[in-house]
This record gives C-alpha cells, structure tokens and sequence, in this order.
C-alpha cells in the first residue's frame, strides 16, 4: 500500500464532511484508523479535518507510527482523549463526527464530558466501513496472497490427517502451517469438527479423536499483509453413505448457484437466495440457518452480508464469502465456502482448493 494510497482515503473522507454537515471525522476503531493511515498499533485515534489528519497515539508506538504513517503525529503522554481534546479546541473545531457502533461508552463520556463550548458530536454509523467495501488492486492482491497461503496450508496438513488424531492438534497443525507459510496469524479461531459436532456452524475443536465414518469440518482463515481470507471444506474418514453424498452434492450445487449470481449490480439478497432456492429443491432450506456470506478485508466480517435480508448491490472490488450450509442435528453439518472478489464482468474465485469431498483413508 503506498503512503498515497491512505492519503487518498483521508481525502475521500475529508471531501465528504461538508455534506455530512461535519468539521471533522474521530476515527477510533483500530480497522477503520489502519485503513485511513496505515498505522497498526492497539491504541489510537485519528482526527481528519479538511487538509489534515492528526494521528494521536501513547509512547510505546512513538517509532513504529513513524515507519507506518504519513499523517501528523501527536504521542499522548495520557489518555488519548486529553490531547484529542486538547486539538479540537486548540484547532475550534465545532462539529465532530464518531463513530457510534465503535466507540466505547467510556471514551464518549470523556470526551463529551469536557468538549468545549459549542462543540457538539454527532454519530456517523459505518462510513469508513462503506469505503473499506470495495478493494483497491493493492487490496485485492493481499487478500488473494492470504488465500493462497491458507489453501496451501490446508494441503501440508490434509495430507497428514489420519484416523484418531484429535480435532484440536487438527487445528493447531493448520494454525503453524499457515504461519510457516507467510500467515501473521489465522483470521479468527479455526474450527474443526468431527461428527456430529460438525453439525454446529461454530465448532470449536475439541480433544475427540477423529473417527472412521465421520464427517469433519474445518472452516478457516489467514491474515496476511493485513488481510484476511476464509475458507471451508469437508473431510470424509472412509467412505461416505448415500445421506452424506446427497446433502453433500446439494450443499456444493448451492454454493456454485450462489457464486455464479455473484456480479456488480446483483443484490446481495439474489444472491443468497440462489443458494437456497437449490437447497429447496433437496428439502434442505429448513437447514441452512445462516447468511450465505458475508464481506472480508482487514476483518473477518466486513458489511456487506450476503443474507436474506439488507439488501445491496454488489460492486466490483467487493471481496466477499460464499459459504451455504447445512446442519443435521445429531448426525452432521455440511458447509462449503470460497472468498470471492467481484471483479466488472462477474466474480473470480480466489480460493482453488478442490471442492470435491475429500476422503481420508
Ligand atoms: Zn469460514
Ligand atoms: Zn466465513
């Protein structure tokens, strides 16, 4: 990302404050204040006026803020909200912007607390996270290089799993693979699950060996240069009966109807509805409880959903999941997910691991 590239993105918000009816924009939350300066410490906030940006962080960044960002650079020698404060009426700064969903009831109460007279806050709920929507060229290269690592990861491993190895060393055997290869990180806790534990969208792994006869799920994720990828696949101990096969066929037709409706101008709700208008056909729909996707970047669930309801067109550069499921209590659940990019004429599937059930002898 070169240091214009968040230059631009301050501007873009800085250009948009007048009609906001706005003097400037706080930004809090780490993902969001990343985006816009490319600073990556736990702890800052930014302030962006029109032709400046002041970034206020503690000590302990003082160097690496430096390395990471071209915006000013206020180190706080206490709480931020001091100096932040301390800005807004040195600078008579009337009219600010926060944002609502990412504020902490602590810090907005300090800050209004001692905002100077006829300066007021005003919330402004998920502007930032509207621009992060669609990726720039840049963007979309690092979430392709993260889903290529994690698919590659998921390979090294596959072909170590063996009947009786624990859901758990499962996990931690992806987690260092990803890691060996390039990952900083998985992008949330991987899941695995066997049996009828993959009946549970969310299964955390446990101790149980993997058995002969079961269905395994892993759902998983890396970040790299920032950026997050997601992926799920099925595993298979032995050989699957006709239930396992046909939810499996149905679940799979789902998830290429979703992704063959994905293109700039779909609505998001097309397109989860043409994963489970297929699983009507099996008698499946009941089953699937979840979103077909959702949005990811800098996090692992970015807007936009991809669900029945929140409607929006889908734009090219949006990075998105397709990940249809279906959950049979007490016997097993079947999911399958790719990250997508919308590109201008349709959608490319950056993940490239096979979506074929795979069967482990
Ligand atoms: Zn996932
Ligand atoms: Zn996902």
């Amino acid at each position: 990302m070169t240091a214009n590239e968040f230059e631009i993105r301050r501007q873009t918000i800085a250009n948009g404050l007048a009609e906001r009816k706005l003097d400037a924009l706080l930004v809090s939350y780490s993902p969001n204040l990343r985006y816009l300066s490319g600073f990556t410490g736990s702890n800052g906030n930014l302030l962006i006026l029109p032709g400046r940006a002041i970034l206020f962080t503690d000590p302990r960044y003082q160097i690496q803020v430096h390395q990471e960002t071209t915006c000013e650079v206020k180190i706080a020698k206490g709480p931020l909200v001091t100096d932040v404060l301390a800005a807004i009426a040195r600078l008579r700064v009337k009219r600010i912007g926060y944002e609502p969903a990412r504020m902490t009831c602590d810090s907005f109460e300090a800050l209004k607390a001692k905002l100077p007279m006829k300066a007021s806050l005003t919330p402004v709920p998920g502007w930032v996270e509207e621009l992060r929507m669609v990726k720039s060229a840049d963007e979309v290269e690092r979430i392709r290089r993260s889903v290529e690592t994690n698919s590659q990861a998921f390979e090294q491993v596959c072909a170590k799993v063996r009947i009786g190895m624990k859901e758990q060393d499962l996990a931690a055997e992806l987690e260092y693979r990803m890691r060996r290869l390039g990952a900083e990180k998985p992008s949330f806790e991987t899941l695995v699950g066997g049996g009828s534990r993959s009946a549970l969208p969310h299964a955390q792994p446990t101790a149980a060996p993997l058995q002969s006869g079961q269905v395994v799920v892993v759902d998983m994720g890396a970040i790299q240069d920032g950026y997050c990828s997601d992926m799920t696949r099925m595993l298979f101990l032995g050989q699957p009966g006709n239930k396992v096969k046909r939810t499996y066929r149905a679940v799979l037709e789902a998830q290429l109807a979703a992704v063959d409706a994905v293109r700039p101008g779909a609505s998001t709700v097309a397109v989860d509805r043409a994963a489970r208008d297929v699983l009507k056909g099996y008698g499946l729909d009941e089953a699937f409880i979840h979103s077909t996707g959702h949005g990811l970047g800098l996090e692992i669930h970015e807007p936009p959903r991809i669900g029945k309801r929140e409607k929006r067109r889908l734009e090219a550069g949006m990075a998105i999941t397709i990940e249809p499921g279906v959950y049979l209590e007490d016997l097993f659940g079947i999911r399958i997910e790719d990250t997508v990019i919308v590109t201008p004429n349709g959608c490319e599937v950056l993940t490239r691991t096979s979506k074929e059930l795979r069967l482990i002898s």
